[in-house]
């Protein structure tokens, strides 16, 4: 049966700051296409499920989710399935959920346009193509921008293989964005109203690449690069990898004010021999010098983390050590989860997978250690007079959520002050997940 050309659209992103990341491209190449993003509360003639295939939980999601979106009177609107279920399952979905017109990978969602095309012809259409052609060249330009707070994917994919870990066949080998592409796009997103810029890559300290006058240079260069754009406020950077974690990231980070004192690295376990056996190719030892390195420079950065429980194997032992690396490191913020097989995997055949309600029970230690740890990184921060971003509006009436150089919320009444604000605030009350603050002109009136 053939389809109406969809009009109105809706883009839900699963899982991690990437994907949010295409679901913002994915907005603006409909936009460019005559199509408008439907309102929260308005029925959309097409939906993006753009999807995480990290756990089988998130997997599970896509599936409940796919059967909710079928209206009263038993029609559906145009249905796309992208991002990393879409590459690893492909076909499949639409075996499963036959309402799933489009079925889209990471790597060639700018062919969405003419998968659109095939999918009103009613056929089902399916790319999960890993092109050699870069998507972004293909994608419109960005142009304004929803929040003050924008990302920039900088590097995709990995060559790193964990063994837990099904990136490397989802996203593909590990690619840098040219240099001039990424330097005019964070041109063009403060020329769109964003101040800070958050660059993303799965690994994305591996980024390396040609500078303007032909030098290599790592992403240090890159944001000594943004460092000099005047309208670029902040600048952050997520997920790093150990093992890329060069010493000049780590200099930047004492030499570039508008680097926020702030690191994002996962560790995933403390023993040395669960880490061997995820094929992580760095030590517990190694990841606490990289920190030691860190806070010489920059004593105030704050740290987060992940982790991963019940690995195959992973012995009471095993899993002490993983505190005790908790311990020393100190985190303001971390994730952790418990250890999902995913197929196609080399731990999703080792022997010795962990029960159930062991993963369960070592999760809420792990979770109850990192809570405390967040909790006190915040009670810190009490008194002190810090500048934050103002990203939303909170729940009350004036209020404005905005973020800390250490990414903690703060919750402020101000009627006055704006999104995209940036402001000095006095820290009055911290709680486990967020702060609150007075803005200081205020405070001193
Ligand atoms: N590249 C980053 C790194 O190496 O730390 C992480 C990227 S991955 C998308 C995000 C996090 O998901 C990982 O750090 C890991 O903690 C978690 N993760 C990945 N595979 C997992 C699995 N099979 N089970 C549970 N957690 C997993
Ligand atoms: Fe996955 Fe490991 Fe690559 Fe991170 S480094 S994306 S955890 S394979």
């Amino acid at each position: 049966m053939t389809k109406a050309h969809p009009k109105k659209f809706h883009i839900k992103s699963f899982g991690c700051q990437m994907n949010v990341y295409d679901g913002e491209r994915m907005s603006e190449l409909l936009v460019d296409q005559g199509m408008s993003p439907a309102a929260p509360d308005e029925d959309a003639d097409m939906v993006v499920l753009n999807t995480c295939h990290i756990r089988e939980k998130a997997v599970d999601k896509v599936y409940s989710d796919i059967g909710r979106l079928r209206r009263k009177d038993g029609t559906s609107p145009m249905i796309a399935v992208a991002g990393c279920v879409a590459q690893a399952e492909g076909k499949e979905i639409s075996r499963r959920a036959p309402s799933v017109d489009i079925v889209v990978g990471p790597q060639a969602y700018h062919r969405l346009p003419e998968l659109m095309e095939t999918a009103k012809a009613g056929k089902k259409a399916l790319d999960t193509d890993m092109p050699a052609a870069s998507k972004f060249d293909i994608l419109p330009s960005r142009g304004k921008q929803a929040r003050p707070n924008a990302f920039l994917t900088v590097q995709e994919g990995c060559d790193k293989f964990c063994t837990y870990c099904v990136v490397p066949y989802t996203r593909g080998a590990e690619i840098s964005r040219p240099w001039a592409d990424l330097v005019d796009e964070a041109r063009a997103l403060v020329d769109g109203g964003a101040c800070e810029i958050t660059l993303l890559g799965q690994n994305v300290n591996a980024w390396s690449g040609e500078d303007d006058k032909g030098r290599m240079q790592g992403l240090d260069g890159l944001i000594r690069a943004l460092d000099k754009i005047p309208d670029v406020k902040r600048i952050r950077y997520m997920t790093s990898h150990p093992n890329d974690m060069t010493e000049g990231l780590i200099a930047a980070h004492g030499e570039v004010d508008k680097l926020m004192p702030f690191l994002h690295l996962p560790v995933q376990s403390g023993s040395d021999r669960i880490l061997k056996a995820m094929n992580r190719s760095h030590s517990a030892q190694s990841y606490l010098d990289i920190l030691e390195k860190m806070r010489a420079v920059r004593p105030d950065v704050a740290l987060s983390g992940d982790f991963i429980v019940g690995f195959p194997g992973e012995s009471d032992q095993d899993f002490e050590e993983t505190l005790q690396i908790v311990r020393e490191a100190n985190y303001s913020q971390a994730f952790s989860f418990k250890y999902s097989p995913r197929p196609g995997t080399p731990a999703a055949v080792m022997e010795e997978q962990i029960a159930p309600e062991v993963m369960n029970e070592r999760l809420q230690r792990l979770q109850a250690l990192l809570n405390e740890q967040q909790y006190a990184f915040n009670r810190q921060t009490v008194g002190r007079t810090t500048d934050i971003l103002l990203e939303r509006k909170g729940k009350l009436e004036g209020q404005l959520i905005g973020k800390t150089p250490w990414l903690q919320s703060v919750h402020i009444i101000s009627p006055d002050l704006n999104i995209g604000d940036l402001v000095e605030v006095e820290i009055t009350q911290a709680g486990p997940n967020s702060l609150t603050g007075q803005i200081k002109e205020r405070m001193a009136a």
